[in-house]
């Protein structure tokens, strides 16, 4: 594998200099400069991604750990991550990664190629591939050429993401991708700056709603409810309604547990109640299922019918400890549930 490879989806400028169109950010970057992410360098008039099979961290585990609640239930997922960030969030729980000054050499990270992705997921018996731990559109080649492998495979696909991809990077992987988990941080650009550093709120909103409804992928939300940061109840009742009204009601909300990292070290911990009664208001508001996340035990962890309120899903942590639907439906009253669940109906 070459150490650099060309970039896609950039523009030329005048004066050696070139625009990255990965992320919104659009960076514009001089000759022998990197952009805001610093994986991606201008030499000589060309923009060379200097992550290409670099992986920093890759497991197996759970899907729920993503989370994702309403996709493939209980199957194993093979997780990688590179290194960099296109945010710089105060409290970024794998700074060590997003943070990794990245290294022509390669330095800190593991060479492995696509190909190699693919085998792994197949030998670690994983029913699909999740790019995550860092924001993978900044990775966007290797993970298209790994997604593309991974469905010739049968496996699913997904992103853990920011969400600040640009239309024209999600069109390039979107035939590839099954599943969008994307944060909603926060419901104003001023959250969204205190938060990740980033005015990404419109941005991130966009991303999403292309995700649904342009290229028909599943969509699950998470919010890290930070306090004073992020946890204005109004502001996320106002999400809440959002994810309704754009995304649709059947569109998993999980409201996760902050704990303190890295410039946010000095934040409790965010209260069990505050995170119940966000809960409640989202459920209020409309929305069918709506989680806790890092509360491992908690009953806001399962997934209850929204109509009879008969538990389906239980979960201890990332564990699936019962799983009580079927043919998509709630054995006690009929009711539809939005998901794939196949990983379980296949084996009943
Ligand atoms: S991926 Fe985003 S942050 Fe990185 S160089 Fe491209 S536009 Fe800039």
């Amino acid at each position: 594998m070459k150490e650099m490879i060309e970039t896609i989806l950039y523009d030329k400028l005048e004066d050696n200099k070139v625009r990255c169109n990965i992320c919104r950010h659009r960076c514009m970057i001089p000759y022998g400069k990197y952009g805001y992410c610093r994986t991606r360098m201008n030499r000589d008039g060309i923009l060379y991604t200097l992550i290409f099979g670099r992986v920093s961290s890759f497991n197996a585990n759970p899907i729920e750990m993503k989370p994702l609640f309403h996709f493939f239930p209980g199957s194993l997922c093979f997780s990688m991550g590179t290194s960099g960030c296109n945010f710089r969030c105060p409290g970024c729980q794998n700074w060590e990664i997003s943070r990794m000054i990245v290294e022509e050499s390669g330095a800190g990270t593991e060479k492995i190629t696509p190909e190699e992705s693919i085998a792994l997921a197949v030998r670690y018996k994983c029913q699909g591939i999740s790019w995550t731990f860092n924001e993978p559109a900044i990775w966007l080649e290797y993970t298209v050429d790994g997604a593309k492998r991974a469905k010739e495979k049968g496996l699913y696909t997904a992103y853990v993401t920011n969400g600040f991809i640009t239309p024209e990077g999600l069109d390039i992987i979107s035939p590839y991708l099954d599943a969008f988990r994307v944060d909603i941080k926060g419901f104003s650009e001023e959250t969204y700056k205190k938060i990740s550093s980033v005015s990404a709120w419109s941005g991130v909103l966009d991303s999403a709603k292309r995700a649904k409804h342009n290229h028909n992928m599943h969509v699950e939300c998470v919010t890290n409810v930070t306090h004073g940061i992020n946890d204005d109840e109004n502001e996320l009742l106002e999400m809440a309604q959002w994810i309704r009204d754009e995304l649709g009601p059947d569109t998993p909300w999980h409201i996760t547990r902050f704990y303190p990292h890295l410039d946010f070290s000095n934040i409790p911990i965010t209260p069990i109640s505050n995170l119940e009664r966000i809960r409640r208001r989202g459920l209020d508001a409309g929305l069918r299922y709506v989680y806790l996340g890092n509360v491992p035990g908690h009953p806001g962890e399962n997934t209850y019918c929204y109509t009879c309120k008969e538990m389906l899903i239980e979960r201890k942590g990332y564990l699936v400890m019962k799983f009580n639907i079927k043919n998509g439906r709630c054995p006690e009253c009929d009711t539809e549930i939005a998901g794939i669940f196949s990983a379980f109906e296949t084996k009943s």
